[in-house]
């Protein structure tokens, strides 16, 4: 049996190593590092591939968050409603751009940020929502809209997790996730759905008003060579990366197919045992399996199930063991101590298990027999 792994990035690349290899060189061979054609091939294939009007390659899903925010043109102080429970990239740039970042629960069965949970938090203050497409679940997205309209609110998806995810409105409108907020940010971080061989991210918007904003905010805050009307960054998609990208891009839904088999093997393995609790799919969009993130009873079950796994050779994660509110980087918010039910819950329960797109049955068999019995064994 081949090694399990949380990510197998290498097998992946064997089986589209000659059409990688020779279009790295390509880029090596015309040496246009920097903006190259691929890199603007690849905003057009990534743009057709969402339905999205606007796609601003950067260097990262971080700083796509934060080039998305600072588009926003918010004042110190102003507040942005954000899940608690996420990566930190997520509630990290809202900070660093002096603005606040307001913890907000999730659902306990999708992992997303809910409405109500949305509405509670509003305040003359708020100016944005940031909601996450945690593990390749989308949030629920209509609503959120809804809810930004009525406010008058922007709305910037996280979509790092979740890139080829459809999401189908109430009229049976099918949308894919970072297509339907104001701005969305992804990353191409190598373990992400869509990877790079090194890092990346995009933003899209539909408005092109903020899509010329965005753009040049990513590249110095110029519109014109030399001529610096805002305060920017500097933060690009390598062409090399983006000649990767165009070929992954290719492969996209067929890996999402892949791991979404994977879910679904896990699925059938673990139904309705009453020690592990698997992931909800929600009923308003496909899941992307970005992690096949599952539910224990305690904190101590997981630990010992993380520690079983890794002594048989398979890895396992907790995805995030901290929640934003408890994080040290917060502390002069002061919410630490705000009441997150849910999230704490969560934070106590989850593991992912192994999901990527060249998981065998033979890994997976092994995989699951080895849960069952330590779920079986008596206490
Ligand atoms: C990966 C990730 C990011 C940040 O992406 P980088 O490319 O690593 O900067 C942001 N948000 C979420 C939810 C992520 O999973």
């Amino acid at each position: 049996m081949r090694a399990i792994q949380m990510v197998d990035t290498k097998t992946q690349y064997l089986k589209i190593k000659n059409e990688v290899d020779a279009a790295v060189l390509k880029v090596m061979d015309s040496s246009a590092f920097i903006n190259g054609k691929d890199v603007q091939d690849f905003a057009l294939n990534l743009s057709q591939y969402l339905g999205v009007k606007h796609t601003i390659p950067c260097a990262n899903g971080t700083d796509a968050l934060q080039i998305a925010l600072m588009a926003l043109g918010l004042k110190p102080g102003d507040e942005v409603i954000t899940p608690s429970f996420t990566f930190i990239a997520t509630t990290e740039v809202i900070a660093l751009l002096q603005l606040t970042p307001v913890f907000v629960e999730v659902d306990k069965d999708t992992f997303c940020i809910t409405p109500e949970a949305i509405e509670k938090a509003i305040t003359p203050k708020t100016k944005a929502i940031v909601p996450v497409h945690l593990y390749g679940q989308a949030a629920p997205m209509e609503a959120i809209m809804a809810i930004a309209q009525k406010h008058n609110l922007y709305v910037i998806e996280d979509n790092a997790q979740a890139i080829g995810c459809d999401y189908t409105f109430s009229d049976g409108t099918v949308k894919k996730t970072g297509n339907i907020g104001h701005i969305s940010a992804t990353s191409f971080y190598p373990s992400k759905n869509l990877g790079a061989f090194g890092d990346g991210g995009a933003i899209f918007t539909n408005d092109d008003a903020l899509a010329e904003k965005l753009k040049r905010i990513a590249n110095h805050g110029q519109s014109k060579r030399y001529y610096h009307d805002e305060v920017g960054c500097n933060s690009r998609l390598d062409s090399i990366q983006a000649a990767i990208l165009n070929i992954k891009l290719q492969h996209l839904d067929e890996y999402n197919t892949a791991r979404r088999a994977v879910a679904a093997y896990y699925d059938a393995a673990f139904a309705n045992h009453p020690k592990i609790k698997t992931p909800v799919q929600a009923s308003y969009a496909k899941h992307v399996y970005h992690q096949y993130t599952v539910l224990l009873e305690n904190s101590t079950v997981r630990e010992n199930l993380n520690k079983y796994l890794a002594e048989q050779g398979i890895p396992s994660m907790i995805y995030y063991p901290v929640p934003g509110h408890k994080q040290k980087m917060f502390d002069q918010l002061g919410v630490t101590n705000q009441e997150m039910e849910v999230t704490d819950w969560l934070t106590e329960r989850v593991i992912s298990l192994p999901i990527h797109t060249e998981m065998d049955e033979e890994q997976l068999s092994f995989i699951t027999n080895h849960i069952l019995t330590f779920l079986n064994q008596p206490i």
